[in-house]
């Protein structure tokens, strides 16, 4: 896997070292010398992740921080600031203004490198969910600043394993003052006890600890399903930079170096929290507007959204494999009668049922969905006109030779379908000309007394010749 990273600061020799030790681990660079050129660059490059000096004549880092951020199209990237400065002001400064992490100059190549492949890391995994989320949004059922984090970051519980009670005291009390619940512990036993009692948005381990590794401790944590997701966030002092690296090498989301500052102990967490809510939001929206957008409540099956959108992509790929797709449009036969007869929940349960047969009687990779009503439509790609004939006649016999039970005291009530067909090889119909093409074909089959196929340029399939047809393919 080869993460772009774009390199931004204004004195050309940070930008070569930078360069060269990215280019070292196999990272593709891009440099830009000042924030529009950087701003223009993470706009037309989207990089996987941005380091970003802070001092720059004209915009500084953190206004294009702040940019990258404010834009629900870069808010993704990841921003590490870096700075020469080593006022710990600066530093809470660069993680308000959005950044994801900071590095202090001269930079420590095991941090730098540590902070790299931990935030490419994070990126690639939110890109799924944002990639799938994009597709909702195409649907129209998320907002677009859906893609901001815009999560509160309070009220967050918090677990910090520490055994200098002096050092647990301050950063409880730091914590708490932000609105935090925190609790404390001073080993790994007793942590784990509370993991599984509670549920934690942050785990804060010291790497310190004097009867036992730390690091081991977060390990575990990472390498356990329920705790994994759960992020961490290690303590240790400069002595323990190889350590950290290797945390963070194993999934630790981050680390705060001793003396631990209470401001950036604050920020740090804010930033954590905010995305772990930020992360669940995606997935959440995710899940509930696909089913709620793409599926019809009553039956199940896809609606008329997602057919679209699928048939658009079939319609491509039979372009490109020089294959045929057939589109079957079908409807019910005199349905409002069996609502006027049996009541309108009966004439849903036939919907129900007559949905299920229609499913039941298509291949995996065939797709059905209702269009509205008691109207339906399959798409089967990659088919002989033969065997869309076939799977035509199949699906009709499937509603018609057996009555449809409605509970009502006079019996399983006998349902028909009309069906029309159309076979689009590469002649570069769109969605809806496809379903138009369907559509008279199915107008032509009520036309002809219903309960029949009808094909395009075909006309009433032979249920017979069908048949017989069909028992020759088998032998
Ligand atoms: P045709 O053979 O020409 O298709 O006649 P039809 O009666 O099936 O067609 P028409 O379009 O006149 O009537 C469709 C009926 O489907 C009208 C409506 O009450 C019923 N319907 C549509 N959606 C639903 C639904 O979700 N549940 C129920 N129970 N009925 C529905
Ligand atoms: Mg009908
Ligand atoms: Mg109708």
């Amino acid at each position: 896997m080869s993460a772009r990273v774009l390199v931004v600061d204004d004195i050309l020799p940070n930008v070569k070292l930078l360069e060269a030790k990215l280019s070292n681990e196999y990272y593709d660079v891009l440099t830009a010398m000042n924030g529009e050129e950087a701003l223009l660059k993470v706009g037309e490059e989207s990089p996987d992740l941005v380091l970003l000096d802070v001092m720059m004549p004209g915009m500084d880092g953190f206004e294009v921080c702040a940019r990258i951020k404010g834009n629900p199209k870069t808010a993704h990237i990841p921003v590490v600031m870096v700075t020469a400065l080593t006022d710990a002001n600066d530093k809470v400064r660069g993680l308000e203004s959005g950044a994801d992490d900071f590095l202090s100059k001269p930079i420590n190549d095991v941090a730098l490198m540590a902070r790299v492949r931990s935030l490419v890391r994070l990126k690639m995994s939110t890109d799924e969910w944002r990639m799938r989320e994009n597709t909702a949004s195409q649907l129209g059922v998320v907002d677009e600043n859906a893609g901001l984090m815009s999560e509160t970051a309070e009220n967050a519980n918090i677990l910090i394993v520490e055994d200098k009670s002096f050092e647990l005291n301050k950063m409880e009390n730091t914590l708490t003052g932000a609105n935090h619940n925190v609790m404390g512990v001073e080993n790994g036993i007793d942590a784990m006890e509370l993991i599984a009692a509670h549920e934690f948005d942050l785990l804060i381990i010291s790497l310190n600890l004097d009867h036992e590794d730390g690091l081991r401790l977060c390990s575990h944590l990472k390498s356990n399903e329920r705790t994994r997701s759960i992020p961490l966030v290690m303590v240790g002092g400069e002595d323990d930079m190889k350590r950290i690296a290797h945390g963070l090498e194993i999934g630790a989301h981050d680390y705060i170096l001793r003396p631990v500052d209470r401001n950036e102990l604050v920020a740090r967490v804010r930033t954590q929290i905010r995305r772990k809510r930020f992360q669940e939001r995606l997935r959440a929206t995710y899940e509930i507007s696909l089913s709620m957008a793409l599926t019809d409540a009553l039956t199940g099956l896809y609606n008329r959204r997602y057919l679209e959108v699928h048939l658009e992509k079939q319609l491509r790929k039979n372009e490109e494999s020089k294959k045929a797709l057939a589109v079957l449009m079908i409807d019910i036969d005199h349905f409002k009668p069996v609502n006027d007869t049996y009541g309108h929940k009966a004439g849903d349960e036939v919907l129900k049922v007559f949905a299920a047969r229609l499913k039941d009687n298509l291949r995996s990779f065939d797709m059905v969905a209702r269009l509205g009503g008691e109207e339906f439509v399959a798409i089967l790609p990659d088919v002989s006109e033969a065997r869309a004939h076939m799977v035509a006649e199949r699906l009709r016999r499937a509603i018609a030779d057996e009555p449809f039970d409605v509970g009502a005291d006079s019996g399983p009530v006998t349902i028909t379908t009309s069906i029309g067909g159309t076979i689009i090889n590469q002649d570069g119909s769109t969605v809806l000309q496809s379903l138009e093409r369907a559509d008279k074909a199915l107008y032509e089959a009520k036309e002809t007394g219903r309960n029949c196929a009808v094909f395009e340029g075909v006309g009433k399939l032979d249920p017979e010749q069908i048949m017989v047809s069909e028992r020759k393919s088998i032998e």
